[in-house]
């Protein structure tokens, strides 16, 4: 898996708490970008969160180009609407190389590995063979599996990033969704460390976990009232 900060909203930080303080402030909104301290847009990032004003996030956009991901992936990943997102065509693109993904709980099961292996390679191979045949690329992808690789690109604001990787980053999400937010993740504190850093699962800031189970990070709420 790739994914590459390809653009993004220049000082995302200083744009998002400009736009806050724009909202009470007398000054302009380009004095307010020169009088901001490092230290005040740190306060204000940690202001804004702990008091949900959330809308002044959505100033600062992140596009990543994204490779190497499985379908299930994708899938699980364009429920987040309020993204944008161009993936590469089943339609309009014919596999020429065949890439999938293998999780790692069939690595560990040699035997079940080569037949996982055989059976994404047979239907390659039929897709292959139907392309040959003249069947429409469109029609011919019904057989490739849900491991076959997929690229696309996407755009998200930093709003929408805060509540995808506060499910994401959750260890009850699947692995892959994990390590794809693990790497969103990692490119925005490359060029916006305290928004970065702020991309967590959604039990660091409700200070306990909301799932049927806990990972161990947090207790869930009901193991937490009943400790009391
Ligand atoms: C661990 C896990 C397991 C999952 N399992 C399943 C499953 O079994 N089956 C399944 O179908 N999905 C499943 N999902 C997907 C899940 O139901 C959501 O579709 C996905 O996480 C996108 O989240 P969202 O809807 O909050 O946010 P986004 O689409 O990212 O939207 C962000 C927020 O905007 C608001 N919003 C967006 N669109 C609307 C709207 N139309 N109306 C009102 N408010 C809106 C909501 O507040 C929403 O939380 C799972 C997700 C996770 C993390």
């Amino acid at each position: 898996m790739q994914v590459s900060l390809i653009n993004y909203t220049p000082n995302p930080e200083l744009t998002i708490v400009a736009a806050a303080r724009s909202s009470a402030s007398q000054s302009t909104i380009e004095e307010l970008r020169h009088k901001l301290s490092p230290r005040q847009i740190n306060d204000l990032l940690k202001q804004l969160l702990d008091s949900g004003h959330l809308s002044p996030f959505e100033h600062a956009s992140f596009t990543f180009s994204i490779e190497g991901i499985s379908r299930v992936t994708s899938h699980q990943l364009v429920r987040h609407r309020l993204a944008s997102y161009t993936q590469q065509s089943q339609r309009y693109v014919p596999l020429k190389e065949h890439h999938y993904v293998t999780p790692p709980t069939m690595s560990r099961q040699t035997d079940l590995l080569a037949k996982y292996q055989r059976a994404v390679e047979n239907a390659h191979e039929l897709y292959s063979q139907m392309l040959e045949a003249g069947i429409p690329a469109e029609d011919a992808r019904y057989v490739l599996p849900q491991a076959t690789e997929t690229q696309l690109v996407m755009t998200m604001n930093a709003r929408e990033l805060l509540h995808a990787c506060s499910l994401r980053l959750c260890l009850r999400a699947q692995w892959e969704i994990v390590e794809l937010f693990e790497r969103i993740k990692a490119e925005v504190e490359r060029v916006a460390p305290r928004l970065g850093a702020e991309l967590k699962p959604k039990c660091y800031r409700l200070g306990h976990c909301d799932e049927p189970e806990s990972c161990g990070i947090f207790p869930t709420l009901k193991s937490k009232v009943e400790a009391k």
